[in-house]
């Protein structure tokens, strides 16, 4: 069977780039938007463009996904991966951090569901992944922005359903619990970072791999069109 487009955010590190090379290896066609290009050049994967788009510009999202379905035929499969996490108080975080957070987790998202929905409602079918977070299922210390950020985005994945599904168009939403990736490093909180880590340590739940949380989201897309897994919650299995 001819094998679809399927665009991921945020393709240059962690849960991306591995969804990348498990999309490839199963022969899709890919558009990878990021910021850092060299990152998504570096995997040379087949039939895949690569676009440096910063998520929260509309116009910049739109234009990268026009122009892969120009290539590669119309989007079967949005994964709006992109996002950042900036731990911090809410008493003294500087609120530029969580209006980066609202920018990119949030209209990032809401911005690439926009770009695919009509065509997928006219088509009748596709696809759209939004990764949210288990901080977006549950409060953690130093979180409170980043949890706001992830409840909206199963807040409009949810929402987004009862106006997808009667077009039979999927949209999912992914609750990752913690896994090593780049993500913590942008939090400017040297103590919160340590803490992180010495939890991750402690806890033992420190094994799930970025692949894991590939496989799972690609074995939700693989099921047929007409099978909605509405939420994937996924962690390792020490996590609590
Ligand atoms: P990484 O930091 O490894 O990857 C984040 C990706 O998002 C990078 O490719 C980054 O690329 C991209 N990105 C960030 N900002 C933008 C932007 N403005 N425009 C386009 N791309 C952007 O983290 P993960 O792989 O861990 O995170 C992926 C998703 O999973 C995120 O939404 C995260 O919140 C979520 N998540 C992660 C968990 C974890 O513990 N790792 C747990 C739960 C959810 P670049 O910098 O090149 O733009």
């Amino acid at each position: 069977m001819e094998k679809k487009l399927v665009v991921i955010t945020g393709a240059s590190s962690g849960f991306g780039m591995e969804l990348a090379k498990e999309f490839a290896n199963s022969g899709h066609p890919l558009l990878l938007l990021a910021r850092r290009l060299d990152k998504m050049e570096a995997l040379n994967l087949p039939n895949t463009l690569c676009k440096s788009v910063d998520v929260a510009n509309k116009d910049a999202f739109e234009k990268a996904i026009r122009e892969a379905e120009a290539i590669y035929g119309k989007t079967d499969l949005l994964i709006n991966n992109a996002g950042v996490m900036l731990l911090g108080d809410l008493a003294t975080q500087d609120p530029q951090e969580w209006k980066q957070m609202l920018d990119i987790n949030v209209l990032g998202v809401m911005n690439g569901m926009q770009a695919v929905m009509g065509d997928m409602k006219d088509r009748q079918t596709g696809t759209i992944i939004n990764v949210s977070s288990i901080a977006g299922v549950l409060p953690f210390h130093n979180h409170a922005a980043y949890c706001a950020s992830k409840y909206a985005v199963r807040g409009v994945t949810q929402t987004a359903r009862l106006e997808l599904s009667p077009y039979n168009v999927r949209i999912i939403s992914v609750e990752p619990g913690a896994v090593a990736t780049e993500l913590l490093s942008h939090t400017t909180s040297e103590d919160i970072k340590e803490g992180y880590k010495e939890w991750m340590k402690s806890s033992g739940a420190n094994r799930i791999q970025a692949i894991d949380v590939a496989r799972t989201i690609k074995f939700a897309y693989d099921l047929p069109q007409s099978v909605l897994l509405r939420e994937l919650i996924i962690s390792d299995t020490k996590q609590n």
